[in-house]
């Protein structure tokens, strides 16, 4: 039972004290009033007023995906290792909601992916975690309209505690984290080019980031009911059937099964000291490729009409544009390298001037 008199009252501060304590790798807060008046398509608002009426905040938390799993020879590992950072995010995320419930304000944590389908027919949440990052002040949009942090990049997860506490909110980042046009990596690298100009074809990104998810299981038992007994039995031992198992024993295959768009992207010193190297050579770009994100360029410059940049998304792209962050990033990277290397270098030779001497 909550003891809302003994326990400490719960500022904006101490929660995200109490989420880095507990191993949240960043933290962030926005106001249920911003994201009720901001929802990512008014068409089909996923607000937390649809959720709840009494929420006041949402407290967004990410993991991030250890870089290694990006260096391994197949996605496997990617697919894997997310499934754990997960259910990692989910016990901090119930550990922060329990606290403050137990100062007094009731709060329970998002499902990180799930899929109302009383939106639109693809896989949307009842909330956007993405955006509920952005409006956290975590990030912006990459051109394939994931999260960019700038600690980073793509490759975390998010999800959200929805609290009826009033917590002084952060502010939304007004500079764009992506490079933009000019970078394009993630649509170079998208093996079923379904990045579009800070959209994306979910259809298309679906046949590889949920290989063996919902639409391919219902599609799956469609063909197998008019099989005959013969076919039936070589439909069995199928990779399709064995993925399916995959998918039921570990959740593996249902979602993030691509990870290819995350994996490109320079953003994030994890990928100036991990990635750089494996990554650097997108063995999926083609001259097609580098066409589109040529026409990408152009209409940005020439001001077109873009639906992904309108009046309304441009909130999450960034208003103020790229302003070089990448850049400063990689610079404080590499001073930090050398200053590292260089103290690495002067321990050695304190090492072996007190040998000889
Ligand atoms: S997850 Fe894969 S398929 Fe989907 S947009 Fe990224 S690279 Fe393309
Ligand atoms: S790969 Fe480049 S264009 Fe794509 S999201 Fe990352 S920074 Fe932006």
């Amino acid at each position: 039972m909550p003891d809302g008199a003994a326990a400490p009252v719960m500022t904006a501060e101490r929660v995200k004290a109490l989420a880095a304590d507990l191993g949240a790798d960043l933290v962030g807060i926005a106001s249920a009033e911003t994201l009720n008046a901001f929802p990512p398509d008014p068409r089909w608002p996923q607000t937390p007023d649809r959720v709840s009426p009494h929420v006041k905040s949402v407290v967004a938390i990410v993991q991030h995906i250890p870089v290694a799993a990006f260096r391994a020879k197949t996605n496997i590992a990617v697919q894997y290792i997310d499934m754990l950072v997960l259910r990692r995010m989910d016990r901090i995320a119930f550990r922060i909601a329990e606290a403050l419930e137990d100062a007094g304000h009731p709060s329970f944590v998002t499902a990180a992916q799930e899929t109302d389908w009383n939106l639109k027919r693809a896989s949307y949440g009842r909330l956007s975690t993405r955006h509920l990052g952005i409006e956290a002040g975590l990030g912006t949009f990459g051109l394939e309209v994931n999260i960019l942090t700038p600690e980073y990049g793509p490759r975390v997860y998010l999800t959200g505690i929805l609290t009826e506490a009033e917590l002084e909110p952060d502010e939304i980042l007004t500079e764009q984290v992506c490079i933009g046009e000019s970078c394009s990596r993630c649509l170079y690298s998208c093996p079923s080019d379904a990045v579009r100009h800070f959209g994306i074809d979910k259809r298309g990104c679906a046949t590889e980031a949920q290989e063996f998810g919902y639409a391919q299981i219902t599609g799956f038992f469609d063909r197998y009911i008019g099989l005959d007994r013969d076919r039936k039995r070589d439909f069995n031992r199928s990779r399709g059937v064995f993925g399916f198992w995959q998918g039921l024993l570990r959740v593996v295959g249902s979602f993030g099964d691509c990870p290819r768009c995350l994996a490109v992207c320079p953003v994030g010193n994890d990928y100036h000291a991990y990635l750089a190297d494996v990554q650097k050579f997108i063995p999926e770009k083609t001259p097609q490729k580098v066409e589109k994100a040529k026409a990408f360029k152009q209409a940005r410059k020439e001001g077109a009409e873009i639906d992904g940049l309108n009046d309304w998304n441009e909130r999450w792209v960034g208003p103020e544009g790229y302003q070089g962050m990448v850049a400063r990033q990689v610079q404080a990277f590499k001073q930090a390298q050398r200053e590292r290397e260089a103290e690495l270098a002067s321990e050695s030779n304190s090492r072996v001037n007190e040998e000889i001497l």
